[in-house]
């Protein structure tokens, strides 16, 4: 059976333009510029299709790949009363989000060969998009990195000093062997947890055991961000290592960062979230610690700076750090609120608003969502609109409002930083390997995603 989506815009490869776009089974078959498009049908006569197509009517919206997010933690196995991988990846599904890597600080950890092959597991059983999971570094599992499967697995995630569980490599020797051993590329969250812990200490002096959340960018600074991107960088490049800067947040780390060429990606990338995209400091007040996440929300300043790099090529990949929490855990300031916030169902509709405030074109919106991280990682048939191609896409329309209330949250936590804000652009329907996975407001929980499939 064929699927057929017409009368769309479709957005891929720096190019918009109307056309049709055919699938058979889970791939994309042919793609027919033009309004008028005519679709061969199985025998290759010329018909407008078959009476056995089903016909998806994409008149007014604009058909993108389906977004892949590189950096979620859907909090499955052991920390699932904030989240699991069923409730996010329906999210994930409302969102456009066709594709996610998660990352390894559950309960237990993802760094054994054994977590690693249960993760999957739970994949297979519960996911409704595709997937796959990051392997997690720590000072003494290095051995491992070469029983990894290069075909499975998107890449090494490194916690260079945060505050996630025990995962914390700091000895200098590790780091070097991670560096110079691993052949996958290593996503790294960096802050130099010396500099924090010297800033709490100093901050709980000045302002009480747990300061109020507005001082989360002062103990969480930028010095400590810089000096922590500083090493990861110089280390990438002694070993010659491809490194990968999770969720940068400051102006200053991009002087770190290379501006890569035209059509190659640099071996050092960078990722910006949605998060540090949208919100600043400013926000504290009105948001409370539901926008407290680590690395810090920063400046205006910064923020301006992380759009600009958006355009000019720093920054690679757009990914959420979709992090999930009760909103009990929300309570108190920066000592006792955890921190992390739910994005995925609403990241690709807030990207879009920069779109219309002039930011980033769509093209590039789709570099940065869709082609880019499926670049960076080998991404096997996914990321492009492409004959040949899994048929993952997007449907989003624009000038149809809409306000994101409660009742529409699919994530377990129940709660979303952007409730109460209205939207211009409104996902439509999601397809994922061919199939609609979302569409009028309801997710298809009976269909389950793939692995994907790297180099
Ligand atoms: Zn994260």
């Amino acid at each position: 059976m064929r699927t057929i989506v017409r009368g769309g815009t479709i957005v891929n490869e720096g190019k918009i333009f109307d056309g049709t776009i055919v699938i058979e089974d889970e791939r994309i078959t042919q793609i027919i510029q033009g309004s008028r498009g005519r679709v061969a049908d199985s025998s290759h006569s010329q018909t407008t299709g078959s009476s056995l197509d089903s016909v998806i009517d994409a008149t007014g919206c604009f058909v993108l790949p389906g977004i892949i997010d590189d950096h979620v933690h859907f909090r499955e196995p052991g920390l699932t009363e904030k989240a699991d991988i069923d409730t996010e990846s329906r999210a994930a599904a409302a969102g456009g989000v066709t594709t996610y890597f998660d990352m390894p600080n559950t309960v237990p950890q993802t760094t054994t060969l054994e977590t690693l092959e249960e993760k999957f597991l739970l994949g297979a059983e519960k996911s409704h998009v595709n997937y796959s999971f990051f392997f997690g570094a720590t000072n003494d599992n290095i051995s491992l990195f070469e029983q990894l499967d290069p075909c499975r697995v998107p890449g090494i995630k490194l916690f260079m000093g945060s505050s996630t569980g025990n995962m914390l490599v700091d000895r200098r020797e590790s780091l070097e062997r991670i560096f110079s051993s691993s052949k996958l590329p290593i996503m790294v969250h960096c802050e130099d947890t010396t500099i924090i812990n010297r800033n709490m200490a100093e901050a709980k002096e000045k302002f009480g055991a747990d300061p109020k959340v507005t001082h989360h960018p002062e103990i969480r600074s930028e010095e400590a961000c810089y000096e922590s991107t500083r090493l990861a960088v110089e280390l990438a490049r002694k070993y010659d290592a491809r490194l990968h800067v999770a969720h940068l947040s400051t102006a200053k780390e991009l002087e770190l960062i290379p501006t890569p060429g035209t059509q190659h990606l640099a071996s050092i990338t960078a990722e910006a979230t949605v998060s540090h995209l949208y919100f600043c400091d400013r926000d504290y007040a009105s948001m409370g610690t539901r926008i407290k996440c680590n690395p810090a929300i920063k400046t205006e300043r910064d923020r301006e700076a992380l759009q600009k790099a958006l355009a000019d090529g720093r920054i690679t990949v757009i990914g959420t750090d979709h992090a999930p929490h009760l909103l009990s855990q929300k309570e108190g300031g920066c000592a006792k609120a955890v921190s992390g916030m739910p994005m995925i169902q609403f990241s690709l509709v807030t990207m879009l608003e920069l779109v219309d405030n002039g930011i980033l074109s769509l093209e590039r919106l789709v570099e940065l969502m869709c082609h880019n991280p499926a670049r960076l990682f080998e991404v096997r048939h996914r990321g492009f609109i492409r004959e040949g191609y899994q048929a993952d896409l997007v449907l989003v329309r624009p000038n149809s409002a809409w306000v994101c209330t409660k009742n529409l949250i699919q994530s377990k936590c129940g709660w979303s930083p952007m409730e109460g804000h209205m939207f211009l652009w409104r996902v439509e329907r999601t397809l994922c390997n061919g199939h609609t996975v979302y569409a009028n407001g309801k997710v298809d929980a009976g269909y389950i995603g793939q692995p994907v499939v790297f180099r």
